[in-house]
Parts: structure tokens; sequence; C-alpha cells
């Protein structure tokens, strides 16, 4: 559960309506839209709020560090409100549905030291790619 509404109330991060409105999009688990899909969730909710205003929030909520930024196949970035546990995504390549799934081993660990080349590793992404149960039945 990301919990992202009650993690910004608790570092006082000023809710206006608006800032309001994106993080209760964002809010839940498995969430990874993409900035047009917060921002047309959003306006349902609040239908004046601009496109602008919600690509800022995002941006904020990215630099404070409580919406991770996602790449996913060179489309749009996806915006993950599970910025605080280490997770990785599976992806179907037929729909684009992204769930948040959590590997038994370490993969940074997983590398050997004869393969990291002198590098000092920061972040692991990894990719699991597939057909979901809607689009293999
Ligand atoms: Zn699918
Ligand atoms: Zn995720």
């Amino acid at each position: 559960m990301s919990d992202l509404l009650e993690r910004l109330r608790e570092r006082g991060w000023r809710l206006t309506a608006q800032r309001r409105v994106v993080a209760e999009v964002l809010d839940g688990d498995h969430v990874h839209y993409t900035a047009d899909e917060v921002h047309a969730r959003a306006v349902e909710r609040l239908p004046e709020i601009s496109r602008a205003t919600v690509y800022n929030t995002l941006g904020e909520l990215v630099s404070i560090g409580e919406v991770v930024e996602v790449s996913t196949d060179g489309r749009a970035k996806r915006y993950d409100p599970n910025a605080h546990h280490a997770h990785q995504h599976l992806i179907c390549s037929r729909c684009g549905t992204i769930r948040d799934v959590h590997p038994l081993g370490d993969p940074l660990s997983d590398l050997p030291d004869a393969e990291r080349f002198g590098f000092v590793v920061s972040q692991v992404e990894v990719t699991y790619r597939g057909l979901c149960p809607g689009c293999h039945s």
C-alpha cells in the first residue's frame, strides 16, 4: 500500500486542493499512471485542474522522493507512489498492465563481482514481461 496522502501529511507538504487531488489519484497499490492519465483522473475530481499543475505537482513529488518515475518500453514515463519499498515490475506486453513484484533474491547481490566492471552500482531495475490473465486466455 502506498499511503501517499498519509506520508505527505506527515511530512507537512502543503496540501492545496489541486495537490491533494493529484496525490489522491496516485494513492493505492500497483499505481503506475502516465502524467496524462493522472491529469484525466484528476479532472474527474477537480474539473478546473490544468495539465501544467498536474505536471508540476508530479515533478515536485518526484523531487521530494515520494513518487518515482518508471520508464517502460520507451513509452511515456509513469509515476509510481510506491517509492519507499524496493520492488520490480511485471508488465503485460499486450495491454500494458503493470504490477509491483518482489523477487525473492536481491537483484543487486545477484550480479557477480566479475561482471560489475568496477562500477559502484546504486540502482537495479528488473522488468518481467509476458501476458496478463486477461490477455493470454
Ligand atoms: Zn494484458
Ligand atoms: Zn511500481
